[in-house]
This record gives structure tokens, C-alpha cells and sequence, in this order.
């Protein structure tokens, strides 16, 4: 395989997961997450990025022990409700440490962070900011503006953010109600494959903080939202050059000011950390002729396969017939479905994904880079299946 899963460290960390469920036999599916590959990826991106804040987007999986891990590594944290703000300051998060970057919010949900000790916010309405005025006075606003996210793979479309006309008003606008108009706030989509893909983005946050800073406001900061990317059946660029483009791009549109910088991670810290475990339900065909066999595992959309939608992120897989990825046994082309009574219930039908021949029920199916976006989606129990169970290993 081309993927990083090929890299040593990332071997051994599958083999923890493997003997940890070879151990224990857990029920599937379920999702077990590596402990130190978090710890790892982490570490990267500190160091690839030494002096921006990384904030890490707790949606993308909320497991206490990794959120708990994060903590003591020294990471911030992002969040999107009072639970997540909960969640961070029992696992040891400092409020300090904590941005609610969520643009849509009640006012009894700000007023309970405020109250909890969170001074940082992301807004894109004026509503909002009024809203921030009097319920969490004297608190720091980022004003998020809509971006171009077309390298992305789950591009973020028009639902958050603002024009930056608009955002720098509101930025003014915060300043007299009493708040603190800190700057700027965006999200390049996520799983970004261009590592230029916050260029535009950083171009207008400079112009927006450039022409506040004329004005006598001191806005001083640069919040670069999520995007990096992790491995799946395909690589994107390497870490370095998503650095390395992004501090040239700060360095070309802030000239002599040099902004704080704030990065929102959270696929590309728990992505690669995570294997979910599921088990073959049915292997059929759809008639004699069909070279395709259909294969059913015992996870689907709904069990925390969500961005498989449209095909999205395709994860790559390794059977208990194969042992090591790729080799060994003659191998034919499947769909991959869910087990659920949904007709969109269908993972892979047109990513070429070949499994081997004599799979049957109640071989394991092993999707690898699964520990972002999945556990966090399967809240539901639909058609009865529970939602995805974690484990951690250390
Ligand atoms: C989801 C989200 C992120 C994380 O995005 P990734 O692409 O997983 O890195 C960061 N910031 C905000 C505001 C988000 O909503």
C-alpha cells in the first residue's frame, strides 16, 4: 500500500489495536483508538507549526481519554456546545484553553461558558454578537468569514461564515459594545488536499485586520480553522508543506505585522489513530453474471460511517483473509454496504475496492484512519444497532 500505514510507527500502532482485539475480543463493529499515535500526531504538528495555538476540534472524536491526552500534551481545544466545554475542563483543559468556534449558539449556552470561564468566541452575525455583548461581556470575538474551499474534500459551502465586509463591521461593532474585536476566523474545508488552500482566506483576514488596526482597534489574531489532512486509501501532501505554505502565506499578506495564529486540527490528530473493527454480515450476488459480490459488514452509514457519503473518504481495508494488506489471497471486486434496512446504506459502489474470494460471514472487515468523524457521527441507535463503541489502548 502507498498510504502512511506503511510507515513503521504507524505499524506498530496497528498492532497494539490488533492484539488488543485479539486480546479481548470485543462485540463489533467498534472503533479502537491509539493512545501514542495521538500523542504523535500532535507532536507533528506543534512541530511543524511551533508558534501557532492548536486548537483541537473535539468533534471530530470526543473520546474522553483522547481528549484527556490532548490536555496534558498541552493542546486547546475547540468546541461547539456545553457539553464539549465540559468534557475539556473535567479532562484537564484550562478555560483559558478553550475557543467556542461554533457560530450558532444560544444565549443560555454562552452565557453558561462564560460562566464556566471561556472568553473566546467565534461569530459571524450580528445577532450573535450582540448576544456575546451581553451575555459573555468583555469576551474575545473572532468574526469567521466564508472562504473559497474548493481543494477540499468536505468543502464547508455557505453555512458559516460571513462576507469580510460584514466581518469587519462586526468587528467594529464588537469593539463598541465592550467586547474584545480579537480578529479573524475561517475554515478552509476539511480534509484539505491543497496546502494552499488557506491562501485566499489569509489574504483577506490581513486586509480585514490591516484596515481595523488604521482605524486605532488592535485586532491581532488569525484563526485558520481545521482542513489538515490525514491518510486514507490515497496520501495527501506531506505536514511540512501545508507548514511551509501556510507561514509563507502569512509572512506575504501581514508584511511587517506578524498576527497570532490559531489552528483549528482535528481529522488530522485522530484520523490515522483509529481502526474500526466490523464483521462480515452476508456476502451475495445480485445475479449469475455479476462479477461484483456484495458485501454487508455489521457497520454502515449509520453506525459512524458517514463520510463515506458521495464516496468521500475511503478508507483502506484489511480482512482476516488477508493478513497483510494486499497479499496473499486471489481477490475479486465488491460493493461494500451497511447493514441497516436504508437503500443509502451503501458505503463503496464505485471506489474499486477488491476483497478476497473466500470472505465470508464472521471474517473481520478492518477499516484503518477511522478514528476521525466516526465515533462522534453514530450517536443513534437506527434500525436498532448501537452506536459505535470505543476503545483506547496505550
Ligand atoms: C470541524 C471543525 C474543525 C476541524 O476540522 P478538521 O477538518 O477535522 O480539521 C475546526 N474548526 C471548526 C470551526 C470546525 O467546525
Amino acid at each position: 500500500m502507498t498510504t502512511s500505514f506503511a510507515d513503521e510507527r504507524l505499524h506498530e500502532a496497528m498492532a497494539r489495536i490488533r492484539r488488543f482485539l485479539d486480546h479481548d475480543r470485543p462485540d463489533t463493529p467498534c472503533l479502537v483508538i491509539d493512545l501514542p499515535t495521538v500523542r504523535d500526531r500532535f507532536a507533528a504538528i506543534r512541530a511543524a507549526l511551533p508558534r501557532v495555538g492548536i486548537f483541537y476540534a473535539v468533534k471530530a472524536n470526543p473520546t474522553p481519554d483522547v481528549v484527556g491526552l490532548l490536555a496534558a500534551e498541552g493542546s486547546s481545544f475547540d468546541v461547539a456546545s456545553p457539553a464539549e466545554i465540559d468534557l475539556c475542563l473535567a479532562r484537564g483543559a484550562a478555560p483559558e484553553a478553550i475557543s467556542y468556534s461554533n457560530p450558532i449558539k444560544k444565549a443560555r449556552d454562552v452565557a453558561y461558558a462564560y460562566g464556566r470561564g471561556v472568553r473566546l468566541f467565534v461569530s459571524d452575525s450580528e445577532q450573535d454578537v450582540r448576544v456575546l455583548a451581553e451575555h459573555a461581556p468583555g469576551a474575545s470575538v473572532l468574526l469567521r468569514i466564508l472562504v473559497d474551499s474548493s481543494g477540499s474534500t468536505y468543502p464547508f459551502g455557505k453555512k458559516f461564515g460571513c462576507s469580510p465586509e460584514m466581518a469587519t463591521d462586526l468587528l467594529r461593532l464588537a469593539a463598541e459594545l465592550g467586547l474584545v474585536p480579537l480578529g479573524v476566523a475561517f475554515h478552509a474545508g476539511s480534509q484539505q488536499l491543497d496546502p494552499n488552500g488557506w491562501d485566499g482566506a489569509i489574504a483577506d483576514a490581513a486586509v480585514i485586520i490591516g484596515k481595523l488596526r488604521a482605524e486605532g482597534l488592535s485586532p491581532t489574531t488569525v484563526n485558520l480553522g481545521g482542513g489538515l489532512p490525514a491518510g486514507y486509501l490515497t496520501q495527501p501532501p506531506p505536514l511540512a508543506e501545508y507548514a511551509a505554505a501556510i507561514t509563507a502565506s502569512i509572512a506575504r499578506h501581514f508584511g511587517d505585522f506578524s498576527p497570532e495564529v490559531m489552528i483549528e486540527p482535528g481529522r488530522a490528530i485522530v484520523a490515522e489513530s483509529g481502526l474500526i473493527r466490523s464483521e462480515v454480515v452476508l456476502v451475495s450476488r445480485k445475479s449469475y453474471s455479476d462479477e461484483h459480490r456484495w458485501v454487508f459488514l455489521d457497520i454502515g452509514r449509520y453506525g459512524g460511517l458517514a463520510e463515506t457519503e458521495g464516496e468521500a473518504i475511503a478508507y483502506p481495508l484489511v480482512t482476516s483473509r488477508d493478513g497483510v494488506p494486499q497479499a496473499g489471497a486471489p481477490v475479486g471486486p465488491v460493493v461494500l454496504a451497511g447493514p441497516t434496512c436504508d437503500a443509502d446504506d451503501v458505503l463503496y459502489q464505485n471506489t474499486c475496492y477488491e476483497l478476497p474470494l473466500d470472505l465470508r460471514a464472521g471474517d473481520h472487515v478492518d477499516l484503518l484512519g477511522a478514528g476521525a468523524y466516526t465515533a462522534s457521527y453514530s450517536s443513534v441507535a437506527f434500525n436498532g444497532f448501537p452506536p459505535l463503541a470505543t476503545h483506547c489502548v496505550r
